[in-house]
């Protein structure tokens, strides 16, 4: 057994009162929360730092791993999705592999335990299977006619039964509003039981344009990838308004990025949906399209947040204390408390792993970092499980 203090322990949610002390047992089991008056004071292991649970990284691509670097930055989502299209037929499948494990092993030594990952192909699920980490997989359809739901929802679901043929978790997802049909939604939606969804939302302001008026970037893209957008229907609202219709209820729906949420957007979503996540990817956003989501909106309209690290595609790391790192040094605001929720507890929530991440989990080895927090930027000074 071990009996592990700290300066300051965050459970996930809060601080505790600086007398409690972790006790563990095998395989770094969380036993007991107890107060230090209980225990001989020569068995405690005390460490100067901030112990807090494991970080869940709440979005990410392992798969597009081998695109670090790759794609230039802050041209935009047109530009950077023209970058993925022309990249992705270059690199050898060994080479793919070998990012994604190196890309596996750096989340895990940057303190993450968890984490919601998209999946297009299986070639992932082998490294998953062997991971120290837990996968939560999206497998992301994509699918603009209506008329191919139904072909697209079955490839999908090959590659969801291959993926639990390896006892592997996870569930289908649609990709972003501008490349997947209401119909698509809604058919995913419909097999949607009991686990989480995602979608990427409004990443680009050219994705409200596309649903307002059918102008803009995504309507020049598709003119050149030469696919036919005649089935897709301006609404003359912005995205958010338009699709979130499709998708259920009453199950947990992550969105990513909201760069481009307004204060309309952000309430009318809160309103129809009571299961929706809010999930940031800073450094990836300023990757992209050089700008930060409105995350005062997001915490003024008490949205649950969550932090994800997006792919090496559009990031230089994948480590959620970067993230955290960037939001400290633009928001002054925000309080080391509510961020090490959104990096932790949330993300766990929002992927329904909660029972045994984003916490100190009795039963359970949910991690344990211990962090450094000075001059507003947080590091890790050792994982303790
Ligand atoms: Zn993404």
């Amino acid at each position: 057994m071990r009996f592990i203090a700290a300066t300051r322990l965050f459970d996930g949610k809060q601080f505790l009162d600086s007398d409690m002390v972790l006790v563990l047992g095998g395989e770094s089991r969380l036993l007991n929360i107890v107060n230090r008056k209980d225990l001989d004071p020569g068995n405690i292991e005390h460490y100067d730092g901030i112990i807090c649970p494991g970080f869940v990284n709440a979005h990410c691509h392992l798969e597009l791993s081998y695109l670090k670097g790759e794609i230039e930055p802050r041209k935009g989502l047109i530009e950077f999705a023209k970058g993925i299209i022309g990249k992705r037929m270059l690199f050898s499948d060994q080479k793919i592999n070998e990012a994604a494990i190196a890309a596996d092993k750096e989340m895990w030594n940057n303190g993450i335990v968890a984490v919601g990952d998209i999946s297009n192909v299986k070639n992932s699920f082998e490294i998953k299977k062997n991971s120290k980490l837990f996968y939560h997989t999206f497998i992301e359809l994509i699918g603009l006619n209506p008329m191919h739901s139904e072909v697209v929802f079955t490839f999908g679901k090959d590659i969801l039964n291959g993926l639990q043929a390896q006892n592997l978790k996870g569930s289908l997802t649609p990709h972003a509003p501008y490349s997947v049909s209401g119909n698509l939604m809604e058919r995913i939606s419909a097999e949607a039981k009991g686990v989480p969804t995602s979608i990427h939302n409004q990443e680009s302001e050219e994705e409200n344009n596309f649903f307002r008026d059918k102008t803009g970037g995504f309507a020049d893209l598709y003119e050149f990838l030469k696919s036919p957008i005649e089935h897709f229907n301006a609404t003359g609202r912005s995205s958010l308004r338009s699709y979130l219709q499709y998708l259920s209820k009453t199950e947990n729906l992550i969105l990513i990025h909201n760069t481009f949420s307004s204060q309309e957007d952000i309430a009318f979503a809160n309103e129809f949906h009571k299961q929706l996540y809010w999930c940031l990817c800073p450094n990836a956003n300023l990757y992209v399209e050089n700008k930060l989501p409105n995350v005062k909106l997001m915490i003024r309209n008490n949205c649950r947040i969550c932090i994800g690290t997006d792919s090496l595609a559009s990031n230089h790391s994948l480590s959620i204390m970067d993230e955290m790192n960037v939001l400290f040094e633009n928001l002054p605001e925000l309080k080391l408390e509510e961020v090490l929720q959104w990096s932790t507890f949330n993300g766990a929530e929002a992927l329904m792993i909660n029972d045994s991440f984003g916490g100190f989990v009795k039963n359970k080895n949910a991690g344990l970092n211990l962090l450094n927090f000075k001059d507003r930027k947080v590091s890790l000074i050792q994982k303790l499980a």
